[in-house]
């Protein structure tokens, strides 16, 4: 049977008399790994442990060490699977065999030695289930950013590098990007990713372009920072142009089918329930007439917001208080055509946004 350490932080906190020393390269890290003793025979002190034991893979009985989680959770492991993910794990299940006058420490269960880890059972499964072969388990399914996160920290720690990288790619899936972007971008940048940098500088134009601080962003360069808001704010520019030519709708749009637009009728006479014309002169006449005040006014709005957050979310937050507006006036006209319309216009609107967004590059000097 093979020695084994207490891996909780890596380096075990308890110290005993009988203590032996050893050092694992951990990242960048020379880890000093200090022993308590070596393992008993099974025979000898084996637990009555009524620690429940992981879900499968994780309860095979033809696994040779158990890894304790931080909250009682054993995982029941193959060494050599970990070994082959990991040099930290390679050398400390190489360790020499223990002698037998030493071995009064370790705890072992149904004839495993039993390892703590500083990690809970949540971080740990999809930890040990990315060093499986994909024959006995699938890759796990990572949704939760701080999930994703400790799951990185774990992996950096026992320096599981092609995992870490897996790892770091699952926080680019968009239910993390939409809640988190900013962090992506921050942690992506670290890795040096610079496709997932890309994407998740696209999230972050949901964001105002002055965040509020986030813990991440201590993990970036200024020049890195400087780079995200000058993209933003190229962004927000560049989308300005669908404000001084308007044939980007005006060719998809006959009068007829978008006639609140205009406050028409689609027949193209006025009538006089019908909401106020803009006599602003702001936007060119469309198809002969000029156009209802509320879409001004959410053409305004829009506009002005797209500075800020060039992004999907805003058109679409837009285009819902633009048909409470109309709702308000109380056009039994444009009441009834124009939340379909609109909802139509900020589709063709978004496009034109993401269109223009695609052709602005974020320059990252790596
Ligand atoms: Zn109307």
């Amino acid at each position: 049977m093979r020695g084994v350490a207490s891996l909780a932080g890596a380096i075990p906190t308890n110290t005993a008399m009988r203590m032996v020393s050893f050092s694992i390269k951990a990242g960048s890290q020379q880890m000093k790994v200090r022993r308590q003793g070596f393992l008993p025979l099974p025979s000898m002190s084996d637990s009555q442990d009524l620690t429940p034991y992981a879900s499968p893979p994780f309860d095979h009985e033809k696994a040779d060490v158990i890894l304790r989680s931080s909250d009682n959770v054993d995982f029941r492991v193959f060494k050599l699977f970990l070994s082959l993910a990991s040099p930290f794990f390679e050398t400390l299940f190489d360790l020499p065999q223990p002698s037998e006058e030493m071995s009064t420490d370790v705890e072992i269960k149904d004839g495993l030695p039993v390892v703590p880890v500083s990690e809970d059972s949540k971080t740990l499964d999809p930890l040990l289930r990315f060093c499986y072969p994909c024959t006995l388990a699938d890759d796990p399914a990572l949704e939760d950013f701080r999930g994703v996160i400790n799951v990185l920290e774990a992996a950096k720690k026992y320096s599981l590098d092609a995992i870490e990288r897996t790892v770091c790619k699952s926080l680019f899936n968009p239910k993390i990007l939409e809640t988190n972007s900013l962090r992506c971008f921050s942690i992506a940048c670290r890795a040096r990713l610079q496709d997932e940098c890309i994407l998740a500088a696209k999230y972050t134009l949901g964001e105002p372009l002055i965040p509020m601080w986030f813990e991440e962003i201590e993990l970036i360069t200024s020049t890195e920072l400087l780079a995200l808001l000058t993209y933003h704010r190229k962004c927000g520019a560049a989308v300005q142009a669908l404000k001084s030519d308007f044939s980007w709708f005006t060719t998809e749009y006959t009068q007829s089918s978008a006639p609140w637009m205009v406050a028409l009728r689609p027949n193209g006479y006025s009538y006089s329930g019908c909401c106020q014309r803009s006599t602003s002169g702001r936007y060119p006449m469309l198809y002969g007439s000029g156009v209802a005040q509320w879409w001004e006014a959410f053409m305004d709005a829009t506009f002005l917001d797209l500075q800020d957050k060039p992004c999907a979310e805003t058109i679409l937050r837009n285009v819902e208080k633009a048909i409470q507006a109309v709702r308000q006036h109380n056009c039994v006209h444009c009441s009834a055509s124009a939340p379909g319309g609109m909802r139509e216009f900020g589709t063709l609107f978004i496009r034109k946004v993401e269109e223009l967004i695609s052709g602005v590059d974020l320059e990252l000097r790596f």
